[in-house]
Parts: structure tokens; sequence; C-alpha cells
């Protein structure tokens, strides 16, 4: 048993995944950055605590997903704009303090990558690229079986790259990033700025706009296309720079995929003249709404099963 923590800016979650990727027990709260990291992490060991109880079995590791810039090797976190100063702090000291157990930590999109790699829609394929599509853009390139890494082992921020200098101002400060033209906020974005006066777009969720224009509505299809158009893009030059042998989409917004999927096929079809991207796989991910706790664990077993506790 392996206890799974997935630390967001909406939610705190934990869980204790078996070990086929089976989510035993789990538990959840909404994240509340104000009180600090410190009670956030007491919060955790509560519930994973509890958790652990209810499965009667002792706990093996710990494997943590987390939201922003986090530092594989240290288990320090880094700049994450939703966690406002939680900078500095170190869940995996932390839980490793509490628990008497090893703890390994990653960026979240990083953690959902490994678990639908090894557990889910992504099994067997590399390289492989996972996008999830919701309040922002995540993005994991598994190359051999591992994430890929940057300088300092860092996670690279594939979700800012830049589609249009001319687009909206992003929250990493930058103008037309992947993330600020086609994520869930810029869907509400598009609609609201440009639907006509008269339009009942107030207080509209990304979810809203598409069943909205899968019902047929002409403004919300008008966003899907707009912002499917950009998430497309944003894809194409994933596979361009990467060739991956499989793109797996995941995320709140990929819940509306059927308006989607045929214009991200028909743009990588026609902006990928150069690599073999008719052998490549788009699929949605698999593992459904508990992919954060199930990606979690499977950090754990990455780390000290097939990595040997080392950072690869
Ligand atoms: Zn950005």
């Amino acid at each position: 048993m392996i206890g799974a923590v997935d630390i967001g800016g909406t939610k705190l979650a934990v869980g204790v995944v078996d070990e086929d990727g089976h989510v035993i027990e789990k538990a959840e709260v909404p994240t509340n950055p104000a009180r600090g990291f410190d009670h956030a992490m007491r919060e955790i060991s509560a519930l994973l605590r509890e958790c652990a109880l209810r499965t009667g079995r002792p706990l093996r590791g710990i494997g943590i997903g987390c939201t922003g810039q986090v530092d594989s090797a240290t288990g320090v976190l880094g700049e994450v704009h939703n966690l406002p100063g939680w900078k500095g702090g170190n869940p995996v000291a932390f839980l490793c303090q509490e628990f008497g157990v090893p703890v390994a930590l990653e960026n979240d999109a990083d953690a959902a990558a490994l678990g639908e790699l090894y557990w889910g829609a992504g099994k067997s394929h590399t390289p492989m690229i996972y996008v999830t599509v919701g309040t922002g853009i995540g993005v994991s390139v598994i190359h051999d079986g591992k994430i890929y890494r940057g300088a300092g082992q860092c996670h690279p921020e594939i979700g800012h790259h830049v589609i249009d200098p001319s687009g909206p101002l992003c929250t990493c400060g930058v103008r037309g990033c992947w993330e600020s033209l086609a994520s869930g906020p810029a869907i509400v974005a598009w609609i609201e700025s440009n639907a006509p006066e008269g339009y009942a777009c107030r207080g509209l969720t990304a979810r809203e706009v598409c069943c909205r224009a899968q019902a047929g509505d002409e403004w919300a299809k008008r966003t899907v296309e707009h912002v499917g158009y950009y998430l497309s893009l944003g894809l194409a030059n994933l596979v361009n720079i990467f060739a991956p042998q499989a793109i797996v989409l995941g995320g709140s917004v990929m819940k509306s995929a059927p308006l989607f999927l045929p214009r991200i096929h028909e743009v990588i079809r026609e902006n990928c003249t150069l690599v073999p991207s008719a052998r490549m796989v788009i699929t949605l991910a698999s593992l459904g709404p508990d992919v954060a706790l199930i990606g979690a664990a499977q950090v754990w077993h990455h780390r000290f099963e097939r990595c040997g506790g080392r950072i690869e």
C-alpha cells in the first residue's frame, strides 16, 4: 500500500493506492493557501493516517504530486502562483518525519503522466506526452519510460510556450502563452469578451460553454472553434518537436473531448508533414478523476522501484 498525496491550488487530496494502481481509500479538503504550508501538511498527515487506518495495512511509502515548480531531488516547493507563501516548504521532509517511510515528490503533470504510462492509457507508449487541459495546461514528456527533466532536474513549462505574442496576458507575465489561449479560463474569457451584448455569459464555466456548444449554441460553438484551434496548434507544435508515439489528453476540458478531437487531428495532419504523425496515437486519459492520486502513488513506485531512489 502506498500513500498518495495531491497538492493542488483548490484541494488537497490523499489516498491509499494498492500495488495495481487501485485507490482503496481517499479523502480531500479544500486548500486554504492563506493558512500556510505547515497547516496544510498537518491536515494531509491526519487525513492520510485515517485512510491508512481504514485499510488496516501499513504504508510502504508516500508519493506526492504537486502543482507548479517543485524540486524533485530535495522535495522543496518552488514558486507556485496559486499557493502564495508556500515557496520553500518541503512536503517530502515533513511526511518522511511523520510516517517514517520513503517519500517522493514530482510536479502533478509528471505524476499523472507516470500513472497513465504504467497503469492507464499510455501503456507501452514511449515517447509519450501527457497534456492536462483544465485551469491551466500541464505537460509531461516521458522518454524511455522516464520523466524528461531540464537543467537542474527542472520540469519544463510547455504550457507557457507562446502561440500568439499579441494574445492575452498570461499568469506568468507573458502574452499569448498556450495556457492563456487554450485552457478552461481561456474558454470563459473568449466568450465573455466576444459574445454580443445580451448574450448570457455571466458566471459561465468552461464546462457550461462546452455543454452549450454541444447543444448547438452559436457563440459557444464559435468559442470552442477558436480555443480548439489554439489547443490544436500547441499540440501540433509538440508533435513536430518531440515526434511522440502517443499524446494522452486529460484534464477537465477534455471531458468535452468530442468537441475538440476532430480539429486536433486536422491541425496535426496539416502542420506536421515531416514527422510520422499518422502513426502517432492521440488518446484520452483513462484513469478518470483519481488520476492525481494514482499518479502520486506511481511517483513512489517509479522513484524507489524503477530508479533505485535516484532522480531519473
Ligand atoms: Zn504563461
